[in-house]
């Protein structure tokens, strides 16, 4: 079957392998669709610290299970299902206290493991989640992105008639936005350097868009919001020179969500965080949000398919790849079809 399989930095291919076997626990997944996420980018670069070569990547996607392991209840084949990519232990103090997203010996399928972008695949029951009536494949892969949306709304706590910022309208930035849109939340701000982005996040229901390259965000922020500041800002812009800035857009009382991987390092006035006592919190991936982002959708709440600016066959996953790295504004989801 085929597999794309990046064997090194930079130095990936679409390759033949054995078809892997559903064990114990296992179900194995015919692939329909998968999504491209940056994270995938990011391995492809070789920017990724967990990841060990030679490795099949792919954390969004979604399929029909082909064959049940032993031990194995609740599912059939033929059931039309998507994979929360997290594994984690059950034993270690973040599991023992339901945070299993940030597990002590964390998995995640298409990272630490065999994810994807390959024609079948085997993954553990336990991350498999039969599709509510009507949802289609395609949408279904799109799951996962937007439980990271989910999980960072939960973390930040809204209330009801806060305001939103969100820094950054490319994908991330967009199901964040939806899914504020789909808990109630009424005003959201986006931010971005792109106009093509805010353009799309108005159309998705953005309230107000500021370009950060030809506006002042922080003024811009205030004069909206008479001078109070936002209670809620998710960053999914990943840029650690903006976490000052955050600290200053936010209201006392604030909330600032945190979803960037990035290493660097930023300035941050200590001051700024016990003045207003505000709330800084990280989110990783996701704690089970995989039944609430499938009903949302199922419901139409979401509109996922929104997100898809290309839809290519598997053989052209290369270009695709190719056409991220080169010109990344002219793409939103690239969705993949792996054996539709
Ligand atoms: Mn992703």
């Amino acid at each position: 079957m085929k597999a794309f399989q990046v064997s090194a930095p930079l130095n990936y291919r679409i390759t033949e392998i054995d078809l892997p076997e559903a064990a114990p626990g296992e179900v194995l997944v015919r692939v329909a669709f998968a999504g491209i996420c940056g994270s995938d980018m990011h391995i492809i670069h070789g920017d990724n610290a967990f990841v060990r070569f030679p490795r099949i990547t792919g954390h969004e996607f979604a399929g029909i299970t082909e064959a049940v392991g032993e031990g194995v209840e609740g599912l059939a084949i033929g059931d039309k299902v998507c994979i929360d990519p997290v594994i984690s232990c059950g034993d270690c103090y973040p599991c023992r206290i339901g945070r299993p997203n940030v597990c002590s010996a964390l998995e995640v399928i298409g990272v630490h493991r065999n994810g994807g972008f390959e024609e079948r695949v085997a993954v553990p029951a336990a991350n498999v989640h039969r599709l509510p009536e009507g949802l289609g494949l395609d949408a279904a892969a799109l799951v996962e992105p937007y439980s990271i949306a989910a999980n960072v709304l939960d973390r930040m706590q809204p209330l009801p008639g806060d305001r939103l910022l969100i820094l950054g309208a490319g994908v991330i930035g967009l199901t964040i936005l939806q899914m504020a849109r789909a808990l109630g939340l009424e005003e959201i701000i986006v931010s971005d350097v792109l106009d093509t982005r805010l353009a799309t996040a108005r159309e998705l229901g953005a309230t107000h868009t500021v370009n950060g390259r030809h506006e002042d965000l922080e003024a811009r922020v205030s004069e909206l919001t008479g001078g109070e500041g936002v209670p809620l800002i998710a960053d999914a812009a990943c840029v650690p020179a903006l976490l000052p800035a955050m600290l200053r857009l936010a209201s006392p009382a604030g909330r600032i969500g945190l979803l960037g991987f990035n290493p660097t390092p930023s300035d941050l006035v200590q001051l700024e965080v016990i003045k207003k006592e505000l709330t800084l919190v990280g989110s990783r991936l996701n704690n089970r949000k995989f039944p609430e982002v499938l009903e949302r959708m199922a419901s139409g709440r979401l509109d996922p398919l929104a997100l898809v600016s290309h839809r290519l066959p598997f053989d052209a996953m290369p270009d695709a790849i190719d056409m991220l790295d080169h010109h990344p504004e002219r793409a939103r989801k690239v969705l993949i079809e792996i054996d539709a």
